[in-house]
């Protein structure tokens, strides 16, 4: 982008000038929120106020351009997450450190693993893991895994969508491809969910299904 071009954008659309990048705590002119500026064409037509005022708020991910290019973020893209209107995509992954519900450590919730988290995986933008590695080990084993499955059943209404999938998960693991339908027809009613994630699951049980008879 020319640099007269900012400028002139400045004038006519921006009345700010200093927003403070959420990853590096520092305050930012719009001539160094060039990733920024892009993001706010592509989503111009969109509900969006508009993705600088958002970012002014503290309302999005996103990042200044230093930290896009020194790696400090993984640039996200918009188009292959899961976010379906109801919020914002990532524009960028930070590292960042979570508490473990179930043993109360710390553990890192890292960029790549975002990416993969959110644009392979496609759970969610704005849901996060609950449990470390090591305890998300152990809620595999069966014994373990039997119980967490009877505690998530029983409180189903207070259950979010990542723990609707890790039912189905369960269920296909046992080789219980009604329940896991049912369970998907659950998911398939909690508005948060686009089409693409259902299908998605559709094709994995069916798949599932076909190699067991
Ligand atoms: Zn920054
Ligand atoms: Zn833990």
């Amino acid at each position: 982008m020319r640099p007269f071009r900012v400028i002139s954008m400045m004038k006519e659309e921006y009345l700010y000038d200093s927003y403070r990048c959420p990853n590096c705590n520092q305050i930012r002119k719009l001539t160094e929120l060039t990733y920024l500026l892009k993001w706010n064409e592509q989503f111009k037509s969109s509900y969006m106020i508009s993705v600088v005022e958002e970012a002014r708020q503290g309302h999005l991910k996103w990042a200044c351009d230093d930290c896009i290019k020194s790696k400090r973020v993984v640039v996200g893209k918009a188009e292959e997450q899961n976010w379906n209107g109801i919020t914002y995509p990532f524009f960028t992954h930070n590292d960042e450190i979570l508490e473990c519900q179930t043993c109360k450590c710390s553990f890192e919730f890292s960029k790549e693993e975002k990416k993969f988290w959110y644009e392979d995986l496609k759970f969610i933008v704005w849901s996060y893991p609950k449990n470390c590695a090591s305890c998300r080990r152990k809620i595999r084993e069966p014994k373990v895994k039997s119980k967490r499955l009877t505690e998530l059943i029983t409180n189903i209404e207070n259950t979010d969508t990542t723990e609707v999938e890790e039912i189905i998960d369960i269920f296909l693991e046992y080789g219980n491809f009604e329940k896991a339908k049912y369970y998907l027809s659950v998911l398939r009613k909690r508005n948060a969910v686009d089409q693409e994630r259902i299908s998605f699951i559709k094709e994995k049980i069916h798949n599932l299904s076909q190699q067991n008879t």
